[in-house]
C-alpha cells in the first residue's frame, strides 16, 4: 500500500518507491508513503485560496459544528484506528487510546468551546480604552483569522492527536490546514484524513495532508502562514531559522525536547501516599507509549535520604513490566518505533551511564512474543544520580523512550535548581503533602514550565496524570521545550488571529465590541 497526499482538493501519489513505514515488533514494511513531485506551492496556494475563504465565510459555532461532525466521524473507525496503532506504532491498547481517544476528545472539546462564541466572526480581547479626555477616540483589541495556511509539522510518536489537537484550534479559527505528520507513522494520520474527507465534512482546501518528507514546503510559505512544529529541537532550529521563514516573518510555534522532571518533597517519607504516589506515577510515565511522550517524566528528584528507598520501588515495579508484542494482552509495554529510534534510546543511556549508575535495563531486554534482534524494543531503563548538581547529561539528554534518573537533593533550593538544569520544560510534577512547599514550588517552579502539576492524597483521585495533555490548559515550555503554547482553551486561538489595536470612534468600537467572541 503506497499512502497518498491529499493537495489541491484531490489525491495525489508521490513519485518514487516512497519511505518504508514498519511493524516496529517485526520490521514488517506495513506501507510506503511519498511526497516526492507534490506542488507544495500550489497546494498552499489551493488552502490560502479556497479553503481560507469558505472557512472565515463560517462564524465561530459553525465551524465548532463542522469539528461535532469530525468527532463523529473519527469515532465510527475507532477500531481500525487502534489497530493502526498496534501495527505501525507498536501501541497497546492503552498507548492508543492516550493517542486516539486524546484525538478525538481534543477536537470534541473545541467543539463545544466553539459553540459558546456564536455567531461571531471576530475576537475581542479585553473592553473599550480610552486614550484622551474626549471620549470619541477611543481603542479596542480585536482578533481577525489569518489569511494564511496553518502548516502543522509533527512528531512519530502521537499521529492522531498530534494531527487533531493542531488542526481543531486552527479550524476552528477559521484557518486552513496542511498536516504533514512525521513519515514514519504517517498511515493513522492518513486514514483519520481520509475518512473525514470521504465524510465531506469540511470545504475544500480546509485540510490538506502531506504523506512523505517535506521537500521544499518551507520555501513557499508567506505573510500570512504559520508553522506549528513538534519535534526535535534541531529539526526545530532548522525550521525557526529557514530563509523564507525569517524573510517572510512567517509565524512559529515550536514544541520540540524536555526533560521533565517529577520532585518529592522534603516532607514526604516512604510508606506515605505521596511517597507511593509518585513512584507509581513515574513508573507509568516510564513505560506509557515506552515512554515516547513529550511530557514523559525523565528525571526524578527525592531527598538524598529516601532517594535510594525511592529507587528500588521503582526499580521493582519497573522489573515487573511486561514488555514485547502488544498484540499479547498480557503485555503492558510495546516497542520503541524504529530500530534508529531504538539505537539513538540506546546511545543515550550509554551517555547516561558516565555519570549516573545504571539501575536496572539499559539494553534491548528480552521482550514477549518478539524477537529482540528484529524488533525496536528497550527493556523499562533507571538510573541513578547521587547529587544532581553533579550531573550535566541527565539535564541536558533526553532519551525518548522507557528511562528515567532519579536524582538525590540535599535541600529545597537544590532541587529546584536541579530542575531548572533542564533548560525549560513542557511540565514538572510535585508529590508533597506540605500545602506551604507547594506553593513554594509552585512559583520556583513557573517560570521553566508551562505546565506545573501538583498531587497529595486529597486530589490524586481527580487528577488527569503528569503526562496528559488537557486541551483547555497550555501545552508548551519555555527554552528547550521550545518556548510553545498550544491549547490552554481559547487561549489556543491567538496564534491564528492577528491582534489588532483598533483605535476610532467610539460607536463603531461598541459595535465591533458586541458583535465578537468575548476571550478576556
Ligand atoms: P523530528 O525528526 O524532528 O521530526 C519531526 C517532524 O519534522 C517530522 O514530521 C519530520 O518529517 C519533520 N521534518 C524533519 N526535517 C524537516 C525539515 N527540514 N523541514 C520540515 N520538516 C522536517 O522529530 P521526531 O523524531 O519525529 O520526534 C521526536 C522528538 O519530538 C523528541 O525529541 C521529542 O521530545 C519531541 N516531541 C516533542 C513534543 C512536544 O509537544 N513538545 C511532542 C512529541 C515529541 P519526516 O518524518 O518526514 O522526517
Amino acid at each position: 500500500m503506497k499512502l497518498l497526499n491529499y493537495v489541491g482538493g484531490e489525491w495525489v501519489e508521490g513519485r518514487g518507491d516512497g519511505a518504508r513505514l514498519s511493524d516496529p515488533v517485526n520490521g514488517e514494511t506495513l506501507a510506503t508513503a511519498s511526497s516526492e513531485g507534490v506542488d507544495f506551492a500550489a497546494a498552499l496556494d489551493f488552502a490560502r485560496r479556497t479553503g481560507g475563504p469558505a472557512l472565515r465565510a463560517l462564524t465561530y459555532g459553525e465551524r465548532a459544528a463542522l469539528l461535532g461532525r469530525i468527532v463523529e466521524t473519527l469515532g465510527q473507525r475507532r477500531d481500525a484506528y487502534f489497530e493502526i496503532a498496534r501495527r505501525n506504532s507498536g501501541n497497546t491498547r492503552t498507548d492508543a487510546a492516550i493517542d486516539i481517544d486524546g484525538a478525538i476528545g481534543t477536537v470534541k472539546f473545541y467543539a463545544r468551546l466553539g459553540q459558546s462564541l456564536g455567531d461571531a466572526r471576530h475576537l475581542v480581547d479585553g473592553g473599550l480604552i480610552r486614550m484622551a479626555k474626549d471620549p470619541a477616540f477611543q481603542a479596542l483589541h480585536v482578533g481577525t483569522p489569518r489569511r494564511g495556511v496553518a502548516i502543522h509539522i509533527n512528531a512519530f510518536n502521537f499521529p492522531a492527536w498530534g494531527l487533531w489537537e493542531k488542526a481543531a484550534v486552527a479550524l476552528l479559527a477559521g484557518v486552513p490546514v496542511l498536516a504533514k505528520p512525521a513519515t514514519s507513522t504517517c498511515w493513522l494520520a492518513s486514514e483519520m484524513v481520509r475518512d473525514v474527507v470521504e465524510a465531506g465534512i469540511l470545504p475544500a482546501g480546509a485540510l490538506s495532508l502531506v504523506a512523505g518528507s517535506a521537500g521544499d514546503l518551507l520555501d513557499h510559505v508567506g505573510p500570512q502562514d504559520m508553522i506549528a512544529f513538534t519535534g526535535s529541537a534541531e529539526t526545530g532550529a532548522l525550521i525557526r531559522g529557514h530563509r523564507a521563514v525569517l524573510a517572510n516573518g512567517v509565524r512559529v510555534n515550536i514544541e520540540a525536547d524536555s526533560l521533565n522532571a517529577t520532585l518529592l518533597g522534603p516532607d514526604v517519607a516512604p510508606g506515605s501516599a505521596e511517597f507511593d504516589l509518585l513512584v507509581k506515577e513515574a513508573g507509568r510515565e516510564l513505560t506509557q507509549k515506552a515512554g515516547q511522550k513529550c511530557t514523559a517524566i525523565r528525571r526524578i528528584l527525592a531527598p538524598r535520604a529516601v532517594a535510594g528507598q525511592v529507587t528500588e520501588a521503582l526499580k521493582a515495579r519497573l522489573e515487573k513490566t511486561a514488555y514485547g508484542d502488544p498484540a499479547n494482552e498480557a503485555v503492558r509495554m510495546g516497542p520503541l518505533v524504529s530500530k534508529a529510534q531504538q539505537m539513538a534510546a540506546l546511545d543515550g543511556f550509554a551517555l547516561l551511564g558516565r555519570e549516573a549508575d545504571l539501575v536496572t535495563g539499559g539494553d534491548a531486554g528480552r521482550p514477549l512474543d518478539a524477537d529482540p534482534a528484529t524488533g525496536c524494543f528497550v527493556a523499562p531503563t533507571q538510573f541513578r544520580l547521587a547529587d544532581g548538581r553533579d550531573g550535566d547529561t541527565v539535564h541536558r539528554h533526553e532519551v525518548f523512550g522507557p528511562a528515567a534518573t532519579v536524582i538525590g537533593y540535599d535541600d529545597e533550593e537544590a532541587a529546584f535548581e536541579a530542575i531548572r538544569r533542564g533548560g525549560g520544560s513542557l511540565v514538572a510534577s510535585i508529590f508533597s503533602a506540605d500545602p506551604d512547599f507547594q506553593a513554594r514550588a509552585f512559583l520556583a517552579l513557573g517560570a521553566s514550565h508551562g505546565r506545573l502539576y501538583c498531587i497529595d492524597a486529597g486530589d490524586a483521585e481527580a487528577a488527569t496524570g503528569h503526562g496528559i495533555v488537557m486541551p483547555m490548559c497550555l501545552h508548551g515550555g519555555p527554552g528547550r521545550a521550545g518556548d510553545g503554547a498550544e491549547l490552554g482553551g481559547l487561549r489556543g486561538l491567538a496564534f491564528y488571529h492577528q491582534t489588532t489595536a483598533l483605535q476610532g470612534p467610539v460607536a463603531t468600537l461598541q459595535k465591533l465590541a458586541e458583535s465578537g467572541a468575548r476571550t478576556g
